[in-house]
């Protein structure tokens, strides 16, 4: 029987040849590989600096602590997200809270994050630190949030897992023209991949140092950042509680290779979404909405099942989808109602529109190497299953 995951890696011969040569080369970790991966990337969305590291969890925590994040401050992000964004914050003993969604992108809503911001002022508890997730590659609206966290003083962390490809405005994701800092996923589900890996853009230079020193311990080897003299060229100084979140050369040789074959990957993608728009528009379904100020990387494309569809449930959608071999899954189950959330307060109803979201949602495959006949039974098996 077929097996069409929902997402997957696109690894060629050219991959193959750049990994296969690291191994031989005089470094494994901490050589020029990452250097290099990192100025490509930075260049490509447009960022003046790149801090490369071994997972967008890991890239989350330390933003947040180059955020200067502290234990009792808040963090907000959005309640439809993989739970990583926002456990960074309790990462850094901070409080987090969420802000609904709009039900038409599935993002972070502006207008919810404005009242919300006005309430919390009243109350003395606005958050430090604003995490927007681009959901599916789709941007958030970045200049609406980008003036409410200059009005509240509020850092802004992008959460670009989805996003590397898409646009917003004149802009690439990942230019941080309206943010502090965007983090990025190369796990092989996203855009492009390492394997495993994350990354850090920003246009901030006190922010890239800070950020160099967590990834490796907090240890610093450049005299100018250090206590009194250098003691000579072995010396170096651990200034901040940092961690080993260090990208292997390896990971980083595969991600300059994958970065230069972007720009397919994410026009095959459009071209896909595009399909299935076409193809699945007359289904009782509501197809991705696509916002004029910028376009999806296509990480996800997702159908929900209209309100008014009662045939079958979202349940049953789900499993005869599976039973014909399609890899179908959902994004994202609200963080709000996940078990070790409860714990700290939250409870069902906290966030409706994340939550009504979530009852008919259904992410379809999508990636780079899916071929059209492979789409075509995919539309086939979606078809025959609404019927
Ligand atoms: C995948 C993902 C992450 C975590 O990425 P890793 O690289 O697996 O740590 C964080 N946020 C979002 C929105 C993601 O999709």
């Amino acid at each position: 029987m077929k097996h069409i995951p929902y997402g997957r890696q696109d690894i060629n011969a050219d991959d193959i040849k750049a990994v296969t040569d690291i191994l031989t080369s005089d470094w494994l970790t901490q050589g020029p590989s990452v250097e290099e991966f990192e100025k490509k990337v930075a260049q490509y969305c447009g960022a003046r600096y790149a801090v490369a590291v071994n997972s967008a969890t890991s890239a989350l925590h330390i933003a947040c602590l180059a955020a200067d994040l502290q234990p009792g401050e808040w963090l907000w992000t959005s309640p439809n997200t993989f739970v990583a964004s926002a456990n960074c914050g309790l990462y850094c003993g901070a409080n987090v809270d969420f802000v609904d969604i709009d039900s038409k992108t599935y993002n972070l809503s502006a207008s919810v994050l404005e009242q919300k911001l006005h309430t919390a002022k009243a109350a003395g508890k606005l958050p430090k630190v604003i995490i927007p997730v681009h959901f599916s590659g789709q941007s958030c609206d970045m200049e609406a949030i980008a003036v409410l966290a200059r009005q509240y003083g509020c850092t802004i962390i992008e959460d670009a897992s989805h996003a590397i490809g898409g646009t917003y405005k004149a802009t690439r994701i990942g230019s941080c023209a309206y943010s502090d800092m965007t983090v990025l996923s190369f796990h092989p589900v996203k855009i492009i991949t390492t394997g495993e890996g994350g990354m850090i853009l920003t246009n901030r230079q006190d922010l890239y140092e800070k950020l160099v020193r967590l990834r490796s311990h907090g240890i610093t080897r450049n005299p100018e950042q250090m206590e009194g003299e250098s003691q000579g060229p072995w010396y170096y100084q651990q200034i901040d509680l940092g961690h080993n979140y260090r990208i292997t050369d390896i990971q980083a040789a595969l991600g300059i290779s994958q970065m230069n074959r972007i720009d397919e990957f994410v026009s095959k993608r459009r071209a896909l979404a595009d399909r299935y728009s076409q193809k699945l528009r007359n289904l009782p379904l509501q197809l991705p909405y696509q916002e004029e100020k910028g376009n999806s990387a296509w990480h996800l494309y997702v159908i929900k099942l209209n309100k008014s569809y009662k045939t079958k449930t979202r349940r049953q959608v789900f499993e005869e989808l599976r039973a014909k071999g399609l890899g179908v899954n959902v994004h994202y189950i609200p963080v709000h109602t996940q078990p070790y959330y409860k714990q700290l307060g939250f409870k069902q109803g906290d966030f409706p529109q994340a939550e009504e979201y979530y009852e008919g949602a259904i992410s379809i495959p999508m990636y780079s190497s899916l071929t059209l006949e492979e789409q075509d039974y995919v539309i086939d098996a979606i078809t025959e299953v609404l019927k």
